[in-house]
């Protein structure tokens, strides 16, 4: 039973947001930027952000040369382009609000490993990067690197190219997550853990009712404001499942530190099936899901055997033939998927507004995604 000073002063705010990932966390700081004063919460079910954006592998990145390609394939350059633009604005909006040192971001490039069945599609170079010269003016964004193979230490039968992109970074996923998390509760919004939304009541026309079921409790408890947003990415398909988002996992692990470890930098291959990067001595290496791709369409947070035993042998004949590694962990993150890859930005209900579904690149959009939000409910 709530009192009431606690009715006064805990349950009703100027904007709910649900889910405390990239997404709604960075709604929150663009709607406490345009408004200072306002009373805004964020409810998170999991005692941290527990969907992808802590999950993930920390690539800051707009798409390989064989991603651009198929992105150019199934709709057309206009696209394309268009999406990446978006993509690569995403990042400096995330670069410039919480500072490249508070994010850990490093700048080692980002190459695509290619193999001999892939080598025609590289054929492409040049006209992909003509198309990209209108957001990357000044040094082109493709680039054969292939004499890099070998000091790499990669399999010279598995890797036949290799495609350097310098604008792509790496980031330090937890480390950018707590800096979300500290800006905007610095800033005064409210962030509720171990808070989750059991249902959204939408019948008042001046309210959204969302009910939360505290852990052990008997009661519902009921937040309300004026104006809410949805930013439960894959877990959407449980709240809204009208909205279509498709859950898919991933898998990763990381390794021990590696004794002279000879790449640096972030790695694709198989059409970014497949990522991998150093970490320090480490090599963070997830992906796979095409090997087993019914079961990874899950909320489930769980390992899958076969893939992870594919990782492992990847690792050992593509990526580390030539060195010994330990696995020192594994895990997996729940990415939300859309029919036609774009991010669902919607008004599900009068004044209740959806920003979910970043498919894999969520690092890139999840800030401008948040952006957007704040700018569809804000009052100024
Ligand atoms: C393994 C993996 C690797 C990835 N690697 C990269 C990468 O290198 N680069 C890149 O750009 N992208 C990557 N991604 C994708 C990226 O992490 C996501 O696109 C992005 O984090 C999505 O952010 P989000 O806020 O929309 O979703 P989420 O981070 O999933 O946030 C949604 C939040 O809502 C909460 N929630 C759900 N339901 C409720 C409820 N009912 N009540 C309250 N809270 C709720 C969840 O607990 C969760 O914290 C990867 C994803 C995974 C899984």
């Amino acid at each position: 039973m709530l009192s009431f000073w606690e009715r006064e002063s805990f349950v009703e705010y100027d904007y709910l947001v649900i889910g405390g990932g990239l997404v709604g966390l960075s709604a929150a700081a663009a709607l406490i930027e345009k408004e200072p004063q306002a009373e805004i919460a964020v409810l998170e079910r999991g005692i941290f952000p527990s969907g992808a954006s802590t999950k993930n592998a920390g690539f800051a990145c707009f798409g390989s040369l064989t991603e651009l390609q198929s992105e150019i394939n199934e709709t057309n350059a206009d696209a394309m382009l268009q999406r990446v633009e978006r993509r690569w604005k995403g990042l400096d909006l995330l670069k410039k609000r919480l500072g490249e040192q508070n994010i850990g971001l490093e700048n080692y490039g980002g190459y695509e490993l290619i193999s001999d069945k892939e080598i025609p599609k590289i054929q492409g170079i040049k006209e992909v990067n003509k198309l990209l010269k209108g957001i990357f003016p000044v040094v082109d964004v493709f680039r054969d690197e292939s004499q890099k193979i070998k000091p790499f230490g990669f399999s010279e039968s598995g890797v036949k190219k290799l495609i350097f992109n310098p604008y792509e970074a790496q980031i330090h996923t937890g480390k950018m997550m707590k800096s979300l998390q500290k800006y905007v509760q610095s800033r005064g919004v409210t962030l509720l853990t171990s808070t989750e939304v059991k249902q959204i009541d939408t019948s008042s026309p001046d309210r959204i009712v969302l009910h939360v079921l505290p852990h052990a409790a008997k009661e519902y408890v009921h937040f309300t404001a004026p104006k809410a947003l949805l930013c439960s990415n894959a877990f959407s398909s449980e709240l809204m499942p009208e909205l279509g988002v498709k859950p898919g996992r991933g898998q990763v692990l990381i390794t021990e530190p590696i004794n002279g470890l000879k790449f640096k930098g972030t790695f694709h291959f198989d059409e970014g099936f497949y990522y991998f990067r150093d970490f320090g001595s480490q090599v963070l290496f997830g992906g796979g899901r095409n090997q087993d791709l019914e079961t990874e369409t899950s909320t489930l947070m769980a390992l899958n055997a076969k893939i992870q035993a594919d990782l492992i042998q990847k690792m050992t004949e593509v990526i580390l033939p030539h060195t010994d590694f330990k696995i020192k962990y594994q895990w997996a993150g729940i990415m939300g998927f859309t029919e036609d890859r774009n991010p669902i930005l919607k008004e599900i209900k009068p004044n209740l507004w959806a920003g979910v579904g970043l498919n894999g690149m969520g690092v890139a959009l999840g800030s401008l995604l948040g952006q957007d939000l704040a700018d569809k409910i804000a009052k100024v």
